[in-house]
C-alpha cells in the first residue's frame, strides 16, 4: 500500500482546498502514484463508447415490443447475455417471477348525453413503421383493479389532495362518481390512490396537449411532442408503499415462495383505472356541466373546461389477467483482484412497455458501451481492484420489479458487499441530472468536472453553471431501479443521466427508434457521454486505495433540510427539533475530523495491509447503511432509508427527511416526535460510526 498511498499529502498541501478544490485536478481517493495509473485508464476508456453503436444497440432492440413476462422479454435478455458474453464477459440470467397483469378487456363509453365508445387506439403512422407492430400491449395502467361501473364524471385537474379540496369547496364530491385525471405533477399511481381515497368508483387519466402536447410544441411526427392520439401507459403501483412484485414486499419472488392473495396487496388499485389520449378526452369534455373550471385547470384542448357533474356520464369496465410470469435479469460480474467482496453494481432496464427506444434502451445502450469498454480495457491488462457488477433489470415498467426482487433475494449479501449502486433510465439530449446520496455529492462533483458535455465540450460542471463546491446532488425519491438498493437496503446510490424535456412519446406506441433518433437523441451523443459518465465513475470506485464518501456536504444537507421542516413545523415540536438540530452539529463536526484524517491517511499510510484497507473501506462504504432502519417509514415499513423516500403523495418525487416531513406536513405532533427520535437516533448512530472511522484512519496513519 505505501506506493499506493504515500505521496498525497504533498499534494494535497500544495492544494489550497477552501479555495479552488474542484478547480484541481485530483481525484478522491488516489495518491499521485495510483493517480497516474487512473487517469490513463480512464483516458482509455472514455475514448472506447461509440455512439454509432449505441444507436445500432437502440435500433435492434426496439425493433420489436418486448414488454416484461412476455416471449420478448425473455428473447431480450437473452440476446443482452449473448451479447455480453461475446464482448467476453461473464455473465448469467438471474430469473424470478411477478404478478405482472395485462388487460383482458377495456370498455370506456359515454352513456349520456350520447352513446359513444371511445378509441382507446393509438393509430398506426405510415411514417412509423414500429406504430404497426402487432405485438404492442393495448393502453392500460397496470395493476388497475376490475371493475364495471356506470356513473358521472367530475373534472379532478393533476388528481391532487389539494384538488380535491379545491372541488370540495365549490361542493363537488366525488363519491360514486368517476374521475378524470390529467397525467403532470404526481406519479399515476398516486392520481388512482387519491381518487379511491376521496371515494371515487373510476379513474380515468388523460394526456392534456398542454403538458406535453401540441401546446408546448409540433406534435410527433413533424415534432417531439404528444399527438392527439397518444397514449401513456403505465404502472399505478402504489410505489410509495413498496415496490416490486405486490404478492412478495420484503422477500424474493421465485417459484414456490410465499404470496399474498391480490385482495391482501396493499399496493395494488382497488378501483378500475384507464389512460387515455387527448383525443378521447376531448370527447368527454365536451358536454359536461357544472361550473367553468379554475383557470389554472384549463388544458389546451379547443373547448371550456368544465368540472361537472352533470351531462356526461360514462361507463367503465376493466377486467385484467392477473397472472404471475417470469423475469430475466441480465447480470455480467467482473471480479475484483484485490477486494473481490466489494462490489460495485450499475443498472439499467430491459424492459419496455412497447418499444421503449427511449424508455429504457437510450440508457441500456450506454450501459452496453460500458460493459464493452470495460471488457476492452482488462485485455489491455487493467483489472479492477474491486468487483464490477452489470446489471440488464427486467419488469422496471411495472414497479421496479426485476431490481427489487434481486436486491430482496440478496439482501444480505449486498449489505455485506456493495459499495455503491449507480443508476439509468431513459438519457437523452439536455441536462445532466444527478441525484443520489449526499455521502457522494463530491464524488459526483468530480466526475462532472471530468467529463465533457458533447455539444459545447465545456466540462458537465461548467455546463450546469456550477463552479467547483456549488454542486448539489438532487434527493433521490422513485421511479427508477436504485429504489431497493438505495431506500430498502440503505446502500450508498445514484442516478446519473441526461434528462431530454420534450419527451411527448413517453410510454406510448412512439417511442421508437425513429422518434430517437430524430429528437431523443441524434447523433447519440448524450448516449456516449452518458457512458463515459459512467465508466468513470466505475473506474474510481473499483480503484480507488480510499473509497471516496464524504460526510460533510451530507451533514450539511441533513441541516438544510432540517431548516426547511422548522418553518414548516407546529412550534410545539421546537424543543425536538432544537435536538435534532443539536445531532447535526454532532455530525457536522466528526465529518470535518473524519476529512481531516482521510486526507493524511492518504498522505501517510506507511504500512496499510490489505486486510486493514479493506475494513477501513467496509466502514466508509458502510456507513451509509446506518442511516436506515427498522421499523422503516410509518405505515410503509419497506422504506427503511431516513433520509430520502418518495413522497406517500407525491410518488416520484422526493420527500427528503421523509419521516419527520410528512408527520409534519401532515399536522401529526406525535408522530412527529417519535419520527423526530428516529432521525436523531440514526444521525447518532452514524456521528458515532464516523468517530471510530476517524481512529481507524489515524491508526493506518500511525501504523509505521
Ligand atoms: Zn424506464
Amino acid at each position: 500500500m505505501r506506493s499506493r498511498l504515500a505521496g498525497l499529502a504533498l499534494l494535497l498541501a500544495a492544494w489550497p482546498a477552501a479555495v479552488h478544490p474542484a478547480a484541481d485536478e485530483s481525484i478522491r481517493g488516489f495518491d499521485p502514484a495510483s493517480q497516474a495509473d487512473e487517469i490513463r485508464w480512464e483516458n482509455e476508456a472514455r475514448a472506447i463508447p461509440e455512439a454509432a453503436r449505441i444507436g445500432e444497440f437502440i435500433r435492434r432492440y426496439s425493433s420489436r415490443a418486448h414488454l416484461a413476462g412476455t416471449p420478448a422479454s425473455k428473447q431480450t435478455a437473452e440476446d443482452i447475455l449473448a451479447q455480453l458474453k461475446e464482448i467476453g464477459l461473464t455473465a448469467h440470467i438471474e430469473q424470478f417471477e411477478s404478478l405482472l397483469p395485462v388487460p383482458k378487456q377495456r370498455v370506456l363509453e359515454m352513456t349520456a348525453p350520447v352513446h359513444l365508445r371511445l378509441k382507446l387506439e393509438e393509430p398506426v403512422l405510415a411514417s412509423d413503421k414500429n406504430s404497426a407492430d402487432p405485438g404492442m400491449v393495448a393502453s392500460y395502467n397496470a395493476y388497475s383493479g376490475d371493475g364495471d361501473v356506470t356513473a358521472d364524471l367530475v373534472y379532478v385537474n393533476y388528481g391532487l389532495p389539494e384538488d380535491y379540496a379545491t372541488l370540495a369547496r365549490q361542493g363537488i364530491a366525488v363519491q360514486g362518481k368517476i374521475v378524470l385525471a390529467r397525467y403532470g405533477r404526481s406519479f399515476r399511481g398516486t392520481k388512482a390512490k387519491v381518487a379511491h381515497e376521496q371515494g371515487a368508483a373510476g379513474c380515468i387519466i388523460y394526456s392534456d396537449p398542454r403538458d406535453d402536447g401540441y401546446f408546448q410544441g409540433d406534435a410527433y411526427p413533424k415534432g417531439p411532442w404528444r399527438p392527439g392520439d397518444g397514449i401513456q401507459r403505465g404502472s399505478i403501483l402504489d410505489l410509495p408503499v413498496y415496490p416490486g412484485d405486490p404478492l412478495s414486499p420484503g422477500w424474493a419472488s421465485e417459484p414456490g415462495s410465499k404470496r399474498l392473495t391480490i385482495e391482501e396487496a396493499q399496493t395494488i388499485s382497488k378501483i378500475p383505472v384507464l389512460p387515455i389520449s387527448a383525443n378521447d378526452a376531448r370527447l368527454l369534455f365536451a358536454k359536461l356541466e357544472g361550473p367553468v373550471a379554475p383557470e389554472a385547470w384549463r388544458g389546451a384542448l379547443p373547448l371550456t373546461y368544465h368540472l361537472g357533474p352533470g351531462g356526461t356520464k360514462v361507463h367503465l369496465k376493466i377486467e385484467m389477467d392477473n397472472s404471475t410470469k417470469p423475469l430475466w435479469n441480465v447480470i455480467a460480474v467482473i471480479p475484483g483482484s484485490d477486494f473481490p467482496d466489494q462490489w460495485i453494481l450499475d443498472g439499467n432496464h430491459h424492459d419496455a412497455w412497447v418499444h421503449g427506444a427511449s424508455d429504457p434502451l437510450s440508457g441500456a445502450g450506454p450501459l452496453m458501451e460500458t460493459a464493452r469498454a470495460l471488457a476492452a480495457l482488462t485485455r489491455k491488462g487493467w483489472k479492477p481492484r474491486r468487483t464490477i457488477v452489470l446489471a440488464f433489470w427486467d419488469g422496471e415498467e411495472f414497479g421496479l420489479v426485476g431490481s427489487t426482487e434481486y436486491a430482496e433475494k440478496h439482501a444480505d449479501e449486498l449489505t455485506r458487499k456493495l459499495v455503491a449502486y449507480l443508476n439509468a433510465d431513459s438519457n437523452g439530449k439536455g441536462a445532466f441530472m444527478a441525484g443520489g446520496s449526499h455521502s457522494m455529492e463530491r464524488f459526483v462533483e468530480e466526475i462532472l468536472r471530468d467529463v465533457k458535455e458533447p455539444v459545447t465540450g465545456k466540462s458537465l460542471l461548467e455546463a450546469r453553471g456550477n463552479t467547483a463546491g456549488q454542486f448539489r446532488l438532487n434527493p433521490l425519491g422513485s421511479g427508477s431501479d436504485y429504489t431497493p438498493f438505495l431506500q430498502h437496503l440503505g446502500i450508498a446510490s445514484l442516478d446519473l443521466r441526461f434528462v431530454g424535456n420534450d419527451n411527448g412519446v413517453y410510454h406510448s406506441i412512439y417511442d421508437d427508434y425513429a422518434w430517437l433518433s430524430r429528437f431523443g437523441d441524434p447523433g447519440f451523443l448524450y448516449g456516449r457521454t452518458l457512458s463515459q459518465v459512467h465508466l468513470t465513475a466505475l473506474l474510481r470506485l473499483a480503484d480507488a486505495p480510499l473509497l471516496p464518501f464524504e460526510f460533510s456536504r451530507l451533514s450539511a444537507t441533513v441541516a438544510r433540510y432540517l431548516d426547511e421542516i422548522d418553518k414548516l413545523a407546529d412550534p410545539a415540536l421546537a424543543p425536538g427539533l432544537a435536538s435534532l438540530h443539536e445531532v447535526a452539529r454532532k455530525l457536522s463536526q466528526t465529518s470535518t475530523g473524519v476529512e481531516s484524517a482521510w486526507i493524511k491517511a492518504l498522505s501517510g499510510a506507511p504500512s496499510a495491509g490489505p486486510a486493514q484497507l479493506a475494513e477501513l473501506n467496509q466502514a466508509l462504504f458502510g456507513a451509509e447503511r446506518l442511516l436506515a432502519s427498522d421499523p422503516g417509514l410509518p405505515g410503509r415499513p419497506w422504506y427503511r432509508h431516513r433520509l430520502y423516500a418518495p413522497g406517500r403523495y407525491t410518488g416520484y418525487e422526493a420527500k427528503t427527511l421523509p419521516g419527520l416531513r410528512e408527520a409534519v406536513e401532515s399536522k401529526n405532533n406525535e408522530e412527529a416526535r417519535q419520527e423526530a427520535a428516529a432521525l436523531a437516533q440514526v444521525l447518532s448512530a452514524l456521528a458515532a460510526e464516523l468517530a471510530r472511522i476517524q481512529k481507524l484512519l489515524e491508526a493506518l496513519q500511525n501504523a509505521g
